[in-house]
Formats: structure tokens, C-alpha cells, sequence
């Protein structure tokens, strides 16, 4: 038997078939679909194993006197009601807080917010909020939809691509791939980026500026548009509003002022300026450099000026891509799993959340809920007294990680609901087993808007559920919610909730999905979005100030780190590490320096050092290298054994609170 499925890790969302043992090839890139034309990275070829680890949870699990004791399902689901029902009734709705996945489907996602708005309170975020909050919150304000606004498959019919804060060939490679024969065909590329990522090497123009200081490069680009008169009149005249504002803030960010922030040369900014105003279309595509800093929001809305000045938004070949590290970041956060907003973005004080209260029948909080990193500091302060976690590991993912050990410490109810016993899983008083999802039904989007089928390929183990089925039983003791009998049913009812998903059905998705919106209007979806208006109206410039990054470099800590993901694993690593040829690939943690400053600090390829920041330190193998320049060093975020978000402090962008988890001051010692 052969079953079409979605890969499991990136926000690419390729479509992959898996086939019994012994008929061929076992896992192949499906032909057909628009996503990757058959074509597949590592980590969907060969990814795959983690599903049969012997590490799996397969009973749910209580702890007692210091120790998990195996329990029935029967027997977890009522601690997890009888526990959080105590605490709601002692401390109230807002005692408790969830914490859903980028990692489940929309029906889960949907199944869990809807549990916390049942409850009572909007305390429910995901990992969103550590890598794109800040485009929901950037985009939404400036175009009024907070997701890309083309198509994968239109990038074959751009000429120029600006990527800025990618690393797209290691983090989205079937992305990547488009972007490398594009450049093959003679298409323009400029890279902005810190490090000298693989696109760089290929690259028309490299902009290797300083880390946190993407709003003055971007600005003195849209400085050269204006000064040489590159902008589109006519779009600007036609589709926005605010230019004026815009422009006069623009005016101060000559490149030959900008070169002592950004340390790029003034002829690079020019030569890219008029790269990608001459050479449209121009699709610019970022990622976790753009977002993850308290700018965030901010660098995310420059980006936005720069394509509605240059006006590539709305056709074929050009727009915003901004692209999701998982597989349904865009998926999670259109089901309303973040605190400041219900399904479809509808902000949670505003009177639209009406439509929902008839839905649901159940009066709903109208009050903003926690972000994911407020949610570890109120559970350090006591005023939360429980979390829920489905599939995610925090005490890894997290900035400030001795913080969110405290608030984790001081809870009186840790519930995890995971594949894997992990770090986060071990502190829990309550851990539910979860089926992967390559062993359930439902439904991933991707990062181009893509609504696709996910299907069951694997059993479970053991005892283990998938998380719909776990989250129905909760729902239904906890909030006295309707019993949902398929993750089908509960997509209908996303079609009633979400008005850009209402005319999905599984069949009509299958087998190559369809980009939302998805309506009467659009019956087969929606490939590029804003083609003729915005759904505020006219496209929104907002002028954007230049502001330094929370951290600063000192005698003391005199290296800029920056984090990130390599090829090879994924987010916490929990399943890329326990996929045999991706951890044989990358078995340790280690720190990318240059040559200069090793030499400098006396440090040997491979030995072991220690970093250390205003905020805690560890150690981790050095790795000499050209990719990063002097004074910057880069370390991946997938090693438990080596968590270098204890180096990352608490500083969030003030709009999305998202932090500041791509400049930190550091020193290395040996
Ligand atoms: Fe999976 Fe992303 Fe690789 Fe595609 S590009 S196979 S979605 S990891």
C-alpha cells in the first residue's frame, strides 16, 4: 500500500509517498504536486525513522513521588479534568494556560484554542510567537493578511529574488532549490545575510551587514529607490496610503549614513536598490533573521514598504514570502492557537468574536491571554498556576531557559502531551502519549497558504493517540465541549470558524491541497493574494525607525552570537535526532567561529569551548569557519545537551513579544 502524505518537518509542506517495505523506494516525493514537482530534501527521504524509535511514549504516564508510574488513559484524562477543574475553580480561568503546536494539525490546534476560549481564558499561545508572530502582526497591519502572498510555484517567474535572513537552501531546501535554478536561468539574487549562507556564494550581491540592523539597510535601499525615482507611481498612487509619512522618514537613511550601522558599502545598497526596482518581479523571501528580534515587527513591515514601493505585490513572480521554519506554523496560527487573536486573526477584544460566541455557544474572554514567554514568568510570580503543553519543548525552544525552568518549577500542574519523553516531557506531572503524524488524519498549510491532507501511513505504538483524539476527551471533561467523531468533523467546523477556509473540504483539498482563501469567490483557492485590493483597503506604508538591537557588544562580552537551525535537524531536535542518517549526519552541538577571532582567542577546530553571556553559559565544540565573519559566531538550537538559549535573554519585541533570539553578546573561553 502506498500512502500520500505531507513531510513532517519544514513549512515547505512537500507532499510525499510512503510505501510498504519491500515495493521499492520507501518514501518518495509525490510527482504531482505543485509544492516540490517530486522532488524531496534529506529530511523528507530519509527523516522518517524517528516514527519507530524505541524512545517512544506509548502509555500515559503520572508522576508520583518524584517518579512516572504508568497509568490507563482512563486514569490520566481524569487527573489532567479533575486537576485543571480544581484550579480553575480555586484561582479562576485565567490560572491555566495551553500551549499548542506548530508541529499539529489545524484540527488540533483548533481543538486546543477552542478548549482554552471554552474555559474562559485566551491564555494560549505556540511556538509561533519564538519565530513569526511578528509577521502575523507586521503583515496583517500593513497588507491585512499576515501570510505570503504568492505562490512557490510562482517563483519560477520572478527575475529578481531578494532573500534576506535565509538560509533557505538548509532550512526550506526544496524552496531553495527554486531559487538556485532561478539564479542558473540568469534571474538576479541578492542575499542579506550576516553569515555567508550557501545562496550568498552564488549570489548577484552579498550584503553581509550587522546582526539587528535589518530596518537601516532595508530603509537606505528604499532611500537609493527614491532618490534615483525607481518607486512605482503608479501603484502608489493607485493601491496605498501613508507614502508621505513614509518617505519623509526614508530621507534620513543616505547608505553613505546607514554604512556606519549596517557596515555595508554604499555602492552595494545602490547596485541592490536598482536590482530590485528594475528587475521585476521581485519575490523577497525571509525568515527567523528578519523576525526574531525585538525589531521584529518592525523589520517585517520594511520589507512590506519596500514591495509596495516598488510594487511587487499581487502578481505573478513577485511578493512577500515569509518562510515558516514548521510544517504548520501558518496553519496553527489561522486556527487562532496565539493569545491576542481568535481563528481567522479576528483580535480578541473586537466585536467580530460575536459570530464565534453563536458558534460555540459559549460567552467568550475578551481579554488578551499570555504570550508563550509571559506565560513562564506568571508561573514564576505564582498568578498561573497550570500549563498544558502538546507538542512542543519549551525548556529547549525558549529564550531565558533558567527562567522558564523556574516558572515551570513553581507550577502546581505541568501537564506534556507528546512523542517523546523530552526535557519538557520530564518535568511534567502529567505526560500523554501522542501519535506522530504520519500515524493520523488532518490537515497541515504551508507556508504558501497551501491546505493539505495529511494521512495515516504507521500504528501508533503502544497506547499512544493522536492529539485530536486526546484533546476531544480533555475538551469534553474540562469544557464541556461537543464530542468531535473525526478530525473531519472538526474541519467542517474550521469552514464555519475561519470564513478563508470555508470552502475546504477533505475532498475538495485532495490530493494537491488548494492556498486559502478558499470561498465562493475562490472555489479553488487563492494563488496570489492582493492581486486587485487589500483587505484593508489599500496597502499600509508604515514609516519605520532604525533602533539598535537589546544587546550590544562590550570589552566583556565582545562577540555578537547569532542562533539558528543547520541542515540537517529540526527545531528541538526531538525528531531529527532520533532519525539515524540526520543525527548521524549532525551528532553535536557546536559553535561556528572565524578564523581571526579563533586565532585570537587561541581556539582549535573541534575543541571544546565555552560561551558565555550576561545570562548564563555553555559549552559546545568550536568550528572554525568562513561562513560567519569576524566578530560574530552562530550556534544551532537543536542540542538539549547544549542549550544556547540559557545564553539568550529576556528582551521582546514590544509588538509581537516575540525575543530577541538573533543578537546576543557573548564571549568565548577556553
Ligand atoms: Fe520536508 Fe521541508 Fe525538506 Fe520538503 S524541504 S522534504 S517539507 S524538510
Amino acid at each position: 500500500m502506498s500512502v500520500l502524505t505531507v513531510c513532517p518537518y519544514c513549512g515547505t509542506g512537500c507532499q510525499l509517498i510512503v510505501n510498504d517495505p519491500g515495493t521499492g523506494e520507501r518514501v518518495i516525493g509525490y510527482s504531482k504536486s505543485p509544492v516540490n514537482h517530486g522532488k524531496l530534501c534529506i529530511k523528507g527521504y530519509s527523516g522518517l525513522s524517528y516514527n519507530f524509535s524505541r524512545e517512544r511514549l506509548k502509555h500515559p504516564l503520572i508522576k508520583k513521588n518524584g517518579e512516572f508510574l504508568r497509568v490507563s488513559w482512563e486514569e490520566a484524562l481524569n487527573a489532567t479534568s479533575t486537576r485543571l477543574l480544581e484550579i480553575i475553580r480555586k484561582f479562576g480561568p485565567d490560572s491555566v494556560a495551553f500551549q499548542s503546536s506548530a508541529k499539529c494539525t489545524n484540527e488540533e490546534n483548533y481543538l486546543m484554542q477552542k478548549i482554552a476560549r471554552m474555559i474562559g481564558t485566551n491564555n494560549i499561545d505556540h511556538c509561533a510567537r519564538s519565530c513569526h508572530s511578528p509577521t502575523a502582526t507586521g503583515l496583517i497591519t500593513t497588507l491585512g493578511a499576515g501570510a505570503a502572498t504568492g505562490s512557490i510555484k510562482s517563483l519560477e517567474e520572478s527575475k529578481t529574488y531578494f532573500v534576506i535572513g535565509s538560509n533557505t537552501t538548509e532550512q526550506h531546501p526544496i524552496i531553495g532549490t527554486a531559487v538556485v535554478s532561478g539564479r542558473k536561468n540568469g534571474k538576479n539574487l541578492v542575499v542579506a545575510d550576516p553569515r555567508k549562507v550557501q545562496l550568498a556564494e552564488i549570489a548577484s550581491i552579498h550584503l553581509q551587514f550587522n546582526p539587528g540592523t535589518d530596518v537601516a539597510l532595508l530603509n537606505s535601499i528604499m532611500f537609493v529607490i527614491l532618490e534615483e525615482h525607481l518607486e512605482d507611481v503608479e501603484f502608489i498612487k493607485g493601491r496605498t496610503q501613508g507614502f508621505a509619512e513614509f518617505k519623509k522618514e526614508i530621507e534620513k537613511y543616505a547608505p553613505e549614513i546607514t554604512e556606519g550601522i549596517t557596515g555595508v558599502k554604499p555602492d552595494a545598497i545602490r547596485e541592490t536598490a536598482r536590482l530590485i526596482a528594475k528587475g521585476k518581479p521581485t519575490s523577497i523571501l525571509y525568515a527567523m533573521g528578519i523576525t526574531q528580534h525585538i525589531h521584529g515587527t518592525e523589520n517585517v513591515m520594511s520589507i512590506s514598504n519596500l514591495a509596495l514601493l516598488t510594487g511587487n505585490v499581487g502578481v505573478r513572480g513577485a511578493g512577500i514570502f515569509p518562510l515558516r521554519g514548521q510544517n504548520n506554523v501558518q496553519g496553527s496560527s489561522d486556527m487562532g492557537a496565539l493569545s491576542e487573536w481568535y481563528p481567522g486573526y479576528v483580535p480578541v477584544d473586537s466585536p467580530k468574536v460575536g459570530y464565534l460566541e453563536d458558534l460555540w455557544k459559549r460567552v467568550l474572554p475578551r481579554k488578551k491571554g499570555l504570550s508563550l514567554s509571559e506565560m513562564f514568568d506568571a508561573a514564576a510570580d505564582g498568578s498561573l498556576k497550570a500549563i498544558y503543553v502538546m507538542g512542543e519543548n519549551p525548556l529547549v525552544t525558549e529564550a531565558a531557559i533558567s527562567d522558564v525552568e523556574r516558572g515551570v518549577d513553581n507550577l502546581d500542574l505541568f501537564i506534556v502531551q507528546d512523542i517523546f519523553m523530552t526535557l519538557t516531557a520530564g518535568m511534567a506531572d502529567i505526560v500523554l502519549p501522542a501519535s506522530t503524524s504520519l500515524e493520523k488524519e488532518g490537515t497541515f498549510t504551508n507556508t504558501e497558504r497551501r491546505i493539505q491532507k495529511v494521512n495515516k501511513v504507521y500504528e501508533s505504538p503502544g497506547e499512544a493517540r493522536p492529539d485530536w483524539w486526546i484533546l476531544n476527551e480533555v475538551g469534553r471533561r474540562v469544557a464541556g465541549m461537543s464530542n468531535y467523531g473525526s478530525p473531519e468533523e472538526i474541519f467542517e467546523e474550521i469552514g464555519r470558524s475561519v470564513p478563508s477556509y470555508s470552502g475546504a473540504t477533505y475532498d475538495n483539498i485532495y490530493p494537491i491541497g488548494k492556498q486559502w482563501p478558499i470561498n465562493s469567490d475562490y472555489p479553488n483557492g487563492t494563488e496570489i493574494l492582493h492581486a486587485k485590493s487589500f483587505p484593508i483597503g489599500r496597502g499600509k506604508f508604515v514609516p519605520v525607525r532604525y533602533g539598535p538591537a537589546a544587546e550590544t557588544v562590550s570589552e566583556e562580552y565582545n562577540l555578537i552570537m547569532t542562533t539558528g537551525r543547520n541542515y540537517f535537524h529540526y527545531h528541538s531536535g526531538t525528531m531529527s535526532r532520533r532519525a539515524d542518517l540526520l543525527s548521524r549526519e549532525s551528532p553535536e552541538p557546536y559553535v561556528e567561529i572565524s578564523a581571526e577571532d579563533a586565532r585570537l582567542l587561541g581556539i582549535k577546530n573541534s575543541q571544546t569551548v565555552t560561551i558565555e553571556s550576561r545570562h548564563g553559559s555553555i559549552e559546545t565544540k568550536a568550528r572554525i569557519t568562513d561562513k560567519v565573519p569576524k566578530g560574530v559566531v552562530f550556534v544551532p538550537f537543536h542540542y538539549d545537551e547544549s542549550r544556547v538559549n540559557r545564553l539568550v535573554g529576556k528582551a521582546l519585541d514590544p509588538l509581537s513579544k516575540i525575543p530577541e533570539f538573533k543578537v546576543v553578546a557573548v564571549r568565548l573561553l577556553v
